[in-house]
């Protein structure tokens, strides 16, 4: 018999999990369809892995630090399976939580991949279920380049399963994952080449985050970065190291491991959509309203996969506010998707907020005033390695209501989350200015710019 629900979720990432969650606490009966592991990208190939392992890096870096401190330490090398093990037993502690969870609230669960029968019914394994609400959060996976000897790379997915350090790391690509895991593999002692394709990294952030941390990684002494440069083939020789063949008769060799960062593509393709009539774009993503509706009634986008804001935070606040309008009699509740703050685990971070200085420019034209500032952290005053700071507050008319703010250095992913909130509740430079600074930190820089 077919089982029927007030919701589905397709998908137990960050999206599907807490549309099921939030529809459970209003009494709803729920099923969550999940194909690969409870807890999805986050938990288990992004967010989580690779904060511990920028945590391990920070750590690196701290040991250095100590020297110059004072500290008799020495840094006898990394354990790379002890810490890869300890990463996994705590995601393992996070998904084991998770399925207890699910468990205790009565959200049904079942593993295998789902695909529509028609705009209110699923199939998995054979089985049928419907419902009156579905939400499609499948999320999306990493793109590997139709190259010749390109599946002789990894993906991000891929680098969570390494064994080992590799000596010597080649990454392709100049966004969040690129940057991210040049920075902590340097920093945990591999050579890295990063490869990007364009002259810049993180190509639509503030030139004042870009460039620092452009600058950053060309001073590293175990980073090689080659700008406009692409790849164009991939081979292995006899000892196993690969050999990346790129424009410009360029040649990377020795790579132990290679991985592809050039962004993911949403994971659409086998969901069977037609048959429910829901539309995707050219790219295979499936626009959602501003209710996060599709173009068919009962059915949702939640997600990376409406392509609204890639961030775990974004899926989770967007599914929890759908379940409460489904459910909760809040039929004007939505997530508001601006000023969304967001931090590149890069060494050092990034946090940005809000507009780049171009993005005022062409809003605001001549109303838009800039402020910003350079400078060393104190904690890094008189030691060997050093990593800057830059802030930029991006700021319109004669209120001059702060629009934007970009920030890089040691401290700031956690520096933001306070200032997103003053920003996302329209604070101006003189809010600012008003706050009293707290010294010596580098966040006060933020509340006394001139
Ligand atoms: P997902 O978490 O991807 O979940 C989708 C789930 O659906 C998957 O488990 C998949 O197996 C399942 N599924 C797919 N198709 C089907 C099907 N047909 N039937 C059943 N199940 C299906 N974001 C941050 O905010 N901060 C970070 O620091 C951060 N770091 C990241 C690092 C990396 C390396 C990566 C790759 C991403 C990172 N992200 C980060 C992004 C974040 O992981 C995603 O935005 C978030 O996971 C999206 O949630 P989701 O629910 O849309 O999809
Ligand atoms: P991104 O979209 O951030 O960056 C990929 C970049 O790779 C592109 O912008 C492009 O930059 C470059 N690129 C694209 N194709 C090629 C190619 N063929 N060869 C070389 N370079 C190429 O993708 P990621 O995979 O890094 O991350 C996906 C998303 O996941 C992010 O956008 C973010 O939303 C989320 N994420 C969030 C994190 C966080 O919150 N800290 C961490 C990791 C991921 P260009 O055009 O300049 O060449």
């Amino acid at each position: 018999m077919t089982k029927h629900y007030d919701l589905i979720s397709i998908g137990a990432g960050s999206g599907g999990i807490s549309a099921a969650e939030r529809a459970a606490e209003y009494g709803r009966k729920c099923l969550v369809i999940e194909s690969g592991t409870v807890g999805g990208t986050c938990v288990n190939v992004g967010c989580v892995p690779k904060k511990v392992m920028w945590n391990a890096a920070n750590l690196a870096h701290g040991l250095a630090d100590a020297r110059d401190y004072g500290f008799d330490v020495t840094n006898n090398g990394l354990n790379w399976s002890k810490l890869v093990e300890q990463r996994q037993g705590y995601i393992s502690g996070i998904t084991g939580w998770y399925g207890n969870y699910l468990s205790d609230s009565k959200i049904d669960y079942v593993e295998g991949k789902a695909r529509f029968v028609d705009a209110k019914t699923l199939e998995v394994n054979g089985e049928q279920f419907t419902a009156d609400h579905i939400v499609v959060a499948p999320g999306g996976y990493p793109i590997i380049p139709d190259l010749p000897g390109a599946e002789l790379g990894l993906t991000s997915d891929g680098f969570f399963a390494m064994t080992e350090q590799p000596e010597h790391i080649a990454i392709v690509g100049s966004g969040y994952i690129a940057v991210e895991l040049a920075g902590l593999m340097s920093s945990l002692g591999s050579q890295v080449t990063l490869l990007i394709r364009k002259g810049h990294v993180l190509g639509n952030f503030d030139p004042i985050l870009s460039d620092t941390l452009a600058a950053v990684l060309q001073e590293d002494s175990n980073i090689v970065l080659l700008s406009t440069t692409e790849v164009e083939s991939v081979e292995k020789n006899e000892q196993g190291k690969l050999t990346i063949h790129c424009t410009k008769n360029q040649q990377v060799n020795n790579v132990d491991a290679l991985v592809w960062a050039i962004g993911r593509t949403p994971n659409t393709a086998d969901l069977n959509l037609e048959a429910a009539g829901v539309e995707m774009d050219a790219q295979g993503y499936i626009p959602s309203d501003e209710f996060e509706q599709t173009n068919v009634k009962g059915i949702y986008s939640v997600g990376d996969v409406n392509r609204k804001a890639a961030l775990t935070p974004v899926a989770i606040a967007a599914a929890r506010r759908l379940s409460d309008r489904l459910f909760n009699n809040m039929p004007e509740r939505k997530l508001d998707y601006s000023n969304i703050a967001t931090v590149v685990f890069s060494h050092p971070p990034i946090a940005t907020i809000g507009l780049t200085e171009q993005q005022a420019h062409d809003s605001y034209g001549n109303s838009v005033k800039i402020y910003s500032t350079h400078f060393t952290p104190m904690s890094h005053a008189f030691t060997e390695h050093k990593a800057p700071i830059a802030m930029k507050l991006v700021c319109v008319g004669a209120q001059e209501k702060i629009v934007g703010c970009h920030i890089i250095g040691p401290g700031v992913d956690e520096m933001m989350q306070g200032f997103a909130v003053a920003i996302k509740m329209g604070a101006t430079k003189a809010d600012f200015d008003n706050t009293i600074a707290i010294h010596p930190c580098s966040a006060e820089e933020l509340v006394t710019m001139r």
